[in-house]
C-alpha cells in the first residue's frame, strides 16, 4: 500500500485562498454513492507529493450524508481520512484557537445513521482505538503545539449547548463539543478506513467565560493548514495501524439504503 492521497473533511470555515497551503488544484472528483453524490472535491497537491482531496463540510444548507462521505473515500481508493472540525471547549483549559488531536469520543448524536450495512455478524466493531493511531502520530509530529488527546462529545446541532448540557457533558468526560466527526469515525471503521479527528476551538462552552475574539483563530487555522502537507508526507508508505482489519468482509455486505 502506497496511497498518497488523504481525504480532508473540512468542517471549519477557512478562507479559500488559505487552502493553497495544500498545493494547487490538480483534479476534481465526483462520486456516486448509494446515498447520493459527493463532490466535486478538489484534489490539491504540490508536484509529485502527497495529495489532499478536500470536501467542505461547512456552509451547507444540510449536513452531508456521512455514509456517502466515507463510501466515496473507498470508491476513490483512499485509505485515510482526516476530519477537521470547529469545536466548543468544555475543558476550562481549552481556549479559542487551540487545536486538539482527539483520541476518543462520546456519541450523543440522535439523528444520523449508525451503520452502512443491512446486517452485521455477531457483535460490533470495537472502538478502541477510537481514532487511527498512525494518523494521530503524524498529526502530533506536524503539529507539536496541538493538544495531544481529548474526548470529543458529538452532538447533532445545529443549535448550541445549554449551560446545563455543558455541565453534563463535562461530567461525562467531554473536552470539546462538535457536530462533524461522528458518525463518520464509526462508519469509516466499517469500511476498514483510517480516520482521525482534529478539532480547533472556536468558542467556549455556554457556562464558561468567553475568550476575546481576535486573530488567534485565524493564526491557528493557518498553522494547521501549513502543517497538513507534512502530515501527508508522514503517512506515505506502509500502514502501521490495524484499521483495515475492522472492515474485513465489508465488500461482501449489502449497503443499507432506505
Ligand atoms: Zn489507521
Amino acid at each position: 500500500m502506497n496511497e498518497k492521497r488523504v481525504l480532508l473533511l473540512l468542517a471549519i470555515a477557512v478562507p479559500p485562498p488559505a487552502l493553497d497551503a495544500l498545493g494547487p488544484v490538480v483534479a476534481e472528483h465526483t462520486v456516486e454513492t448509494p446515498w447520493g453524490r459527493i463532490g466535486p472535491m478538489a484534489e490539491r497537491a504540490s508536484g509529485d507529493g502527497p495529495a489532499f482531496l478536500v470536501q467542505p463540510y461547512f456552509g451547507l444548507p444540510t449536513r452531508l450524508d456521512p455514509r456517502a462521505t466515507v463510501w466515496a473515500a473507498r470508491q476513490l481508493g483512499i485509505q485515510r481520512l482526516i476530519g477537521w472540525d470547529a469545536g466548543v471547549a468544555l475543558s476550562r483549559y481549552l481556549h479559542r484557537g487551540d487545536t486538539v488531536i482527539v483520541d476518543d469520543y462520546i456519541d450523543h448524536v440522535h439523528h444520523q445513521p449508525t451503520t452502512l450495512f443491512e446486517e452485521w455478524g455477531i457483535g460490533g466493531i470495537e472502538q478502541v482505538p477510537a481514532f487511527c493511531p498512525q494518523i494521530r502520530e503524524a498529526l502530533r509530529k506536524a503539529l507539536p503545539h496541538a493538544i495531544d488527546g481529548g474526548v470529543y462529545l458529538a452532538v447533532d446541532g445545529p443549535r448550541r449547548e445549554s449551560r446545563a448540557e455543558a455541565r453534563l457533558y463535562r461530567a461525562w468526560g467531554g473536552d470539546v463539543i462538535g457536530q462533524n466527526l461522528v458518525p463518520e469515525v464509526a462508519l469509516a471503521k466499517e469500511l476498514g478506513l483510517c480516520y482521525a479527528g482534529l478539532v480547533t476551538v472556536v468558542d467556549r462552552a455556554a457556562d464558561l467565560p468567553p475568550d476575546d475574539e481576535g486573530g488567534t483563530l485565524r493564526d491557528a487555522l493557518r498553522t494547521v493548514l501549513e502543517a497538513l502537507p507534512k502530515v501527508a508526507w508522514e503517512l506515505v508508505g506502509e500502514l502501521s495501524c490495524r484499521c483495515q482489519q475492522a472492515g474485513a468482509g465489508a465488500s461482501e455486505r449489502r449497503p443499507l439504503v432506505e
